[in-house]
């Protein structure tokens, strides 16, 4: 499996090591047309106003939607998990609003700016090593989105169809588990497209 890490801002070579410590070949990806020969995309963690307007300058808002409508997975890990939702809390404007959710950005304040913990995530049998920087919240979801796992009653993983999103960062452990489960997704959704 083909699984592009978009590359305008963030923790890019981290997730590319770990999509293939899981098996898949990870690629950089730069521009839109690099998108035409993944399986998957994960939106890395960074800053998410960074790297929503480079996402408007560059066309990828428009083409990351395309490629969601032909129901590839997109994983957004953090800043990803705030370009992918459809509400931001105290912000006018989200980026791809591809996923029913309202999220709020640095959500644990300054006492827990960044922390670990271990997260039991619904689909994954042991609890997974997580890493949380100025992480975000999922808020509230629709009824359409499944939630995966939470941190102090809040949610933390959720899916919705072939949406994956973290409010930590997975790739910045060498528990690779979170990128082998996103792989599997990437493996139905290409059985799926195959046989239509
Ligand atoms: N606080 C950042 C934002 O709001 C996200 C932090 C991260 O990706 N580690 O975009």
């Amino acid at each position: 499996m083909k699984i592009g890490v978009l590359a305008l801002q963030g923790a890019v070579a981290e997730h590319i090591r770990s999509i293939e410590a899981a098996g898949g070949e990870g690629i950089a990806v730069k521009r839109t047309e690099e998108l035409q020969e993944l399986d998957g995309l994960i939106i890395p963690g960074g800053e998410s106003t960074t790297i929503g307007k480079l996402m408007r300058r560059y066309g990828f808002i428009e083409a990351v939607r395309e490629f969601s409508k032909q129901g590839k997975p997109i994983f957004g890990t953090c800043a990803g998990l705030i370009v992918l939702a459809e509400r931001i809390e105290g912000q006018e404007d989200a980026h791809l609003q591809l996923m029913d959710m309202t999220v709020a950005r640095n959500a644990f304040g300054r006492q827990q700016e960044s922390f670990e913990t271990d997260l039991d995530i619904k689909g994954i049998n042991e609890p997974v090593r997580a890493v949380f920087i100025r992480a975000p919240l999922i808020k509230e979801v629709s009824p359409s989105v499944d939630i995966l796992s939470t941190y102090n009653g809040e949610i933390v993983t959720a899916r919705q169809g072939h949406l994956l999103a973290s409010s930590y960062h997975p790739e910045l452990t060498d528990d690779y588990r979170l990128h082998a489960y996103f792989l599997d997704m990437a493996k139905e959704a290409a059985a799926a497209g195959a046989k239509e």
